[in-house]
C-alpha cells in the first residue's frame, strides 16, 4: 500500500544544501526533508578544507576579490551575476553559522581563523590571500551538525531513510515526489506545492573518486526524464591530491599550510607549471601538471602517483626559498604539532589506510574525481529554469552540487562550494516557501507511484544475464581513462558508444534479493541506471565542446575559444534520444582574459 504525505515545500537531501534550504523553508512553510541517508551521513560532512568569504581575518580582503578569482577560476563560463551575489553574500553567511554555534577555528585575537587556497588572491598583490573560513580539517562536518541541529530546533520533518525514486508533475508544475522507504520498502507520495532537490554529484560513475557512494547523479537523472535539461555537464573537476589508488580526498588545506609536489625523481615540479602560484595553482592546472609528470616518465617508480609532501623541514625550507611568512612578516615555521592539530583527519587517513605518517613521510597521491560543476540549470534564486531564455518551471527548485547556478563555470575553486551550499540553498528555501504560500495544491495523479513500480519491477525480472557490478565497473574504468582529465574526439566517442552499449545490457540486470527490508542489492541496481544516463549526457557534452577550458581539457583542441564557446550547454532527453542547445554566459564586468598562471 503506497502512503501519501502532504507538505508545502518538500526538500530532496539533507547535505548542507537541504538542510539551509529546509531550514530557511520551515519558518514560513510546513516542509519536509527526505533523505537516502541518515541526515549527518551526507557528503558536506566529507569536506575538509574551508568555506570561502572575504572576512579580511588576518588580512586586508574584499568580496571583489572573491568574485574576479571566482570568475577567473571558472574559466569566465561562471555566470558573473550570481558569482557576485554569491561573495557579497558570503561573509554574513559565514557570520551566520558562527551565530548557529559553529566552531570555526581562531585567530589569537579571537576572529576565525582563515587559510589560504588555491586560485583565492589578493587582487593587487596577486599573491594568495587567507580566505578559507575552517574548523581544523572538518569544516563540512561541522557544518552538516550545526544546520541539523537548526532544522531540529526548527521542527523540520525529517524523512531518514527515505530514498526519491520519481518527480512528481501536474499541469506544468511541481507537484511532489515518490520515494521508498528503505527499512520497510513501502513507497510513498509526498504531495507538496513546491519541490527542492538537494541530491549532490554524481561522481561515481569514475573508477578513482573522492565521492561518497551515495554520489549517483539520482536528482538530475530523475529531472532528466522529466524533460528537464542539464547544463555544462561537461565540466568535472579531477582534485589532484586523491591517495593513490583509493581516490580519498587529501585537502588543499595540505598545499595552504606549505606542503609541496615532489615527483619520482625528488623534484618540486609546480614552480615549472604556475610559476607565479605554483602549488596552489587552480586544481585543473594542477591535476594536469601530475598527469604530465606521470606521463613522461617521472612518476614514483615508474608508477601512476607522485607525492604530497607536508614534512615540516621540507615546508620550512621551501618556505624560506619562496619568501613566505607568517602574517605578521616573521619566520615561518611549521612544526609536527601544529600539522597534527591542523590536520587531523588526513594525517588519520594515510595512517589508516597507507601506513604512511605525513609528519615524517611523503604520502603517495594521484588525481582523483572530486566535483560536478554541471547540473540542473538555476538562477541565483535556486528556482530551476527550463531553456535559453531562463524561463522557471514552477514549484521547482535546485541547490547544491546536483545544481549549476552557474557559479563555477569550468572549474570551481576550492571553498566556493560550502558556500555555494549555504548562500544558494537559502534562497532555494526562501523562495519555495513563498511560492508555496501564494499556490495551491496541484491534484495528484491517479498512480503516481507506477513509473516506480515499474522500474523496480524491471530490476526484479530482468533475464539476468548481467551483473550490476559488473556494469558499474566497466563504466567506471571507461569514463576514468577517456572521459577524464584529458580527453580528445576518439576517445570520448568510443566511451559514448560504449556507455550506450551498457545502457542496452542494464535491460538484462536482475537482482537476486527480493526481499522488501533495505534492499540495497535493488537500489544498487537503480542508481546504477542513474549513473548510466549521467554518464552517456557527460560524454555527449564533452564530445560536442570542440575547445579546452576549466576542467575540460582536450588534447585536440587545446585553446579556449571564446568566439565559438563562450557559451552554456543545454541537453535534453527528447523521447529518450539526447538533444544539445546553448545559453549565453552572463558577464557583467570582466571580460574574458587569457589564462596565465
Ligand atoms: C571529500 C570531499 C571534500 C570536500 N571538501 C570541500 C571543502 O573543503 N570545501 C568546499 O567548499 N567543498 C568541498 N567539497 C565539496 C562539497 O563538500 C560538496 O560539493 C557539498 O558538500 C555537496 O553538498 P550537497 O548538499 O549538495 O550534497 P550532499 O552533502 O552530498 O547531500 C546530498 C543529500 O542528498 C540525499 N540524496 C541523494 N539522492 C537521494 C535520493 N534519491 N533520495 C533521497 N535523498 C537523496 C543524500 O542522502 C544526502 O543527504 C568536498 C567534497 C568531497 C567529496
Amino acid at each position: 500500500m503506497t502512503k501519501t504525505h502532504q507538505f508545502d515545500v518538500v526538500v530532496v537531501g539533507a547535505g548542507g544544501a537541504g538542510l539551509m534550504a529546509g531550514l530557511y523553508a520551515s519558518k514560513t512553510a510546513k516542509t519536509a526533508v527526505i533523505s537516502k541517508l541518515y541526515p549527518t551521513r551526507s557528503h558536506t560532512g566529507a569536506a575538509q578544507g574551508g568555506i570561502s568569504a572575504a572576512l579580511g581575518n588576518y588580512e586586508e580582503d574584499r568580496p571583489e576579490w572573491h568574485t574576479y578569482d571566482t570568475v577567473k577560476g571558472s574559466d569566465y563560463l561562471g555566470d558573473q551575476d550570481a558569482i557576485e551575489f554569491m561573495c557579497n553574500e558570503a561573509v554574513d553567511a559565514v557570520l551566520e553559522l558562527e551565530h548557529m554555534g559553529l566552531p570555526f577555528d581562531r585567530t589569537p585575537e579571537g576572529k576565525i581563523s582563515q587559510r589560504p587556497f588555491g586560485g583565492h588572491t589578493n587582487n593587487v598583490t596577486g599573491k594568495p590571500v587567507r580566505r578559507a573560513a575552517h574548523a581544523a580539517d572538518r569544516t563540512g562536518h561541522m557544518i552538516l551538525q550545526t544546520l541539523y541541529q537548526q532544522c531540529l530546533k526548527n521542527k523540520v520533518n525529517f524523512f531518514d531513510e527515505y530514498q526519491v525514486l520519481d518527480f512528481i508533475m501536474v499541469n506544468g508544475k511541481a507537484a511532489g515526489v515518490v520515494a521508498v522507504e528503505l527499512s520497510t520498502g513501502e513507497l510513498h507520495v509526498i504531495h507538496a506545492k513546491a519541490v527542492i532537490f538537494a541530491t549532490g554529484g554524481h561522481g561515481r560513475i569514475f573508477e578513482v573518486t573522492s565521492n561518497a557512494y551515495a554520489y549517483t547523479g539520482d536528482g538530475a537523472a530523475i529531472l532528466l526524464r522529466h524533460g528537464i535539461p542539464l547544463e555544462d555537464m561537461e565540466f568535472f573537476q579531477f582534485h589532484p591530491t586523491g591517495i593513490y589508488k583509493l581516490g580519498i580526498l587529501i585537502t588543499e588545506g595540505v598545499r595552504g599550510e606549505g606542503g609541496v609536489l615532489i615527483n619520482g625523481k625528488g623534484e618540486r615540479f609546480m614552480p615549472k607549471y604556475a610559476p607565479s602560484v605554483k602549488d596552489l595553482a587552480s586544481r585543473d592546472v594542477v591535476s594536469r601538471a601530475i598527469y604530465t609528470e606521470i606521463k613522461e616518465g617521472r612518476g614514483v617508480d615508474g608508477k601512476n602517483f607522485v607525492y604530497l609532501d607536508i614534512r615540516p623541514e621540507t615546508v620550512n625550507r621551501i618556505a624560506a626559498e619562496d619568501g613566505r611568512t607568517n602574517v605578521d612578516g616573521s619566520k615561518y615555521n611549521l612544526t609536527a604539532e601544529q600539522v597534527l592539530q591542523k590536520l587531523p583527519d588526513i594525517i588519520d587517513f594515510c595512517r589508516v589506510y597507507l601506513g604512511v605518517d605525513p609528519v615524517t613521510q611523503m604520502m603517495p597521491i594521484q588525481p582523483t574525481a572530486h566535483y560536478t560543476m554541471g547540473g540542473i540549470p538555476t538562477n541565483k534564486f535556486g528556482e530551476v529554469v527550463v531553456d535559453d531564455k531562463n524561463t522557471p518551471f514552477p514549484g521547482l527548485y535546485a541547490a547544491g552540487e546536483c545544481a549549476c547556478v552557474s557559479v563555477h563555470g569550468g572549474n570551481r575553486l576550492g571553498t566556493n562550494s560550502l558556500l555555494d551550499l549555504v548562500v544558494f540553498g537559502k534562497y532555494a528555501g526562501l523562495k519555495a516557501a513563498e511560492y508555496a504560500n501564494q499556490s495551491e495544491f496541484e491534484k495528484l495523479p491517479v498512480g503516481a507511484e507506477s513509473e516506480s513500480m515499474a522500474q523496480f519491477e524491471a530490476l526484479k525480472n530482468g533475464s539476468g544475464k548481467e551483473n550490476v557490478f559488473k556494469l558499474s565497473n566497466e563504466l567506471k574504468k571507461v569514463m576514468f581513462a577517456d572521459v577524464g582529465i584529458y580527453r580528445n574526439e576518439k576517445d570520448m566517442l568510443s566511451a559514448l558508444e560504449k556507455v550506450r552499449e551498457l545502457k542496452v545490457r542494464f535491460k538484462d540486470v536482475t537482482v537476486s534479493d527480493t526481499g522488501k527490508i533495505f534492499n540495497t542489492e535493488l537500489l544498487n541496481a537503480w542508481e546504477l541506471g542513474n549513473l548510466l544516463e549521467i554518464a552517456e549526457v557527460i560524454a555527449m557534452s564533452a564530445a560536442n565542446r570542440k575547445e579546452s577550458r576549466g576542467g575540460h581539457s582536450r588534447e585536440d583542441f587545446p585553446d579556449r575559444d571564446d568566439v565559438n564557446w563562450l557559451k552554456h550547454t543545454l541537453i535534453w532527453n527528447k523521447d529518450g534520444k539526447l538533444e544539445i542547445g546553448y545559453k549565453p554566459v552572463v558577464i557583467t564586468k570582466h571580460q574574458p582574459k587569457a589564462r596565465v598562471y
